[in-house]
């Protein structure tokens, strides 16, 4: 009898867990080890999806049904003075980072997920490849699937070169409590996606599923990202300095962020956009931020090592299709070792050559809708065509890729 495969899989969030529960569907014996120390399901937001998604959940088996988030049927755009300016059909479902998170984690035994094993570094032969923690442990098997994040120690270890580009602006996000919306403001925003475009900036806002997971009107909370063009060198870094003065480098926890960031954010909406969505930012309890970075690597396979969801490729927000991309990775990843029959190189070959296209084609399309807010750093004279503020006809259309748009992304 032959042995059962295994697979060391890095980082336990939503790609760690997309892989694990493909790798189990075809019969591979898995562990997933996660740095953090206990589950992750408080973090994230609201997140777009595709019909993909829901697609590549049903076929691991997982019970998705409407309560997976919050059907938005229309999209405004709305001008400072808080006037529709376009109205446009385009039925999307928005669900949260938690609800996807649970479904998955749910569907993995526990003992095949392990919380706070951090991968320091590992090793690779002929035979196995073996992975060797922070605590002093080491770990072997078949295959080692790099899920750990834009920061990944495992991309880290295969490719020192790809490195996360910063594409100069930051994303302002919040969630406020559906019961929170001022009665007349629910009526117009709440079952809508909506727009505010200042000049060389973005804001989006959606309704998503509320705490706990709670899809039904009332529960639900509404979602949003601002995106403004923050500079690296001075701007960013102050952003990031909490009320001891101590700088966190290019992220903060958002705990951390001072009190007068989230009150400044508070007083641009009251200036720059809509006055029904400033209120919704000024009802915020925590307001935090994600700066924006692209990352492409060059392979995202070597030997027997893979690297899957945002440790691969990272596009920008404008996408929508994170954690589509994650799923649609793990799916490849168990398909092309299901027909390579135990080969495992063979099979991340094939891997490599089918995500690098599909990730380098996400991250461009990413790049080519934030080029306006990514130019707004750079003086107007310099600016090219591709970077002038589309219309926003064009982004109400474009913003959050539909199903069309990831086929056309797939095709050689
Ligand atoms: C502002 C913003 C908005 C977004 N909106 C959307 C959206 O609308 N739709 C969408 O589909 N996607 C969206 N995304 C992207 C989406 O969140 C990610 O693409 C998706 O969650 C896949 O992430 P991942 O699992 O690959 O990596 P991560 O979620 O970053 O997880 C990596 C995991 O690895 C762990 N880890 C790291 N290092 C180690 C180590 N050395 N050892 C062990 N564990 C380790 C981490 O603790 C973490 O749990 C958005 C992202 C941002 C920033």
């Amino acid at each position: 009898m032959t042995q059962r495969r295994r697979a060391l899989v890095i980082g336990g969030s939503i790609g760690g867990l997309f892989a694990a529960n493909a790798l189990r569907g075809i019969g591979w014996d898995v562990t997933v080890f996660e740095r953090a120390g206990e589950a992750l399901a408080g973090r994230g937001a609201g997140i777009g999806t595709h019909g993909e998604l829901i697609a590549a959940m049903r076929r691991l088996g997982l019970p998705v049904d409407e309560t997976i988030g919050v059907r938005v049927p229309t999209r405004i755009c709305l001008d400072r003075s808080g006037r529709v300016i376009h109205r446009i059909s385009a039925p999307h479902l928005q669900s949260s980072w938690a609800r996807v998170y649970r479904l998955l984690k749910d569907a993995l035994p526990a003992a095949n997920y392990r919380f706070g094993m951090a991968l320091e570094r590992f090793e690779q032969d002929f035979a196995g490849v073996t992975a060797v923690f922070a605590d002093g442990r080491h770990e072997r098997g078949d295959l080692l699937v790099g899920a750990d994040g834009i920061r990944s120690t495992v991309r880290e270890g295969l490719l020192p070169e790809a490195q996360p580009r910063y594409a100069g602006y930051v994303a302002w996000r919040g969630l406020v409590d559906e019961r929170a919306f001022p009665p007349e403001i629910h009526k117009e925003l709440f079952e809508c996606y909506g727009m505010c475009l200042p000049e060389g900036e973005m804001m989006v806002t959606y309704p998503v599923p509320g705490r706990d997971n709670d899809t039904r009107p009332g529960r639900r909370c509404y979602n949003y990202m601002w995106y403004r063009p923050t500079d690296y060198d001075r701007a960013l870094p102050r952003l990031c300095t909490d009320a001891n003065g101590r700088c966190h480098g290019i992220s903060i926890p958002p705990p951390l962020i001072r009190l007068e960031v989230g009150a400044e954010v508070k007083a641009a909406a009251r200036e720059l956009l809509a006055p029904q969505i400033a209120a919704i930012v000024e009802r915020t309890d925590r307001i935090f931020f994600q700066a924006i970075f692209d990352l492409e690597s060059p392979r995202t396979a070597l030997g027997r090592v893979a690297l899957l969801g945002d440790a691969a490729f990272v596009a920008r927000p404008h996408v929508g299709a994170g954690v589509t991309k994650a799923a649609l990775d793990a799916e490849c990843l168990a398909r092309e070792l299901a027909v390579a029959d135990g080969e495992v190189e063979v099979a991340l070959e094939r891997y490599d050559c089918e995500r690098r296209l599909f990730g380098s084609r996400l991250v461009a399309r990413g790049r080519w809708l934030g080029a306006y807010i990514e130019a707004q750093l750079k003086p107007p004279a310099e600016r090219t065509e591709s970077e002038r503020q589309p219309p926003p006809e064009f982004l109400m259309r474009e913003i959050g890729t539909i199903s069309l748009d990831l086929r056309e992304l797939t095709a050689t």
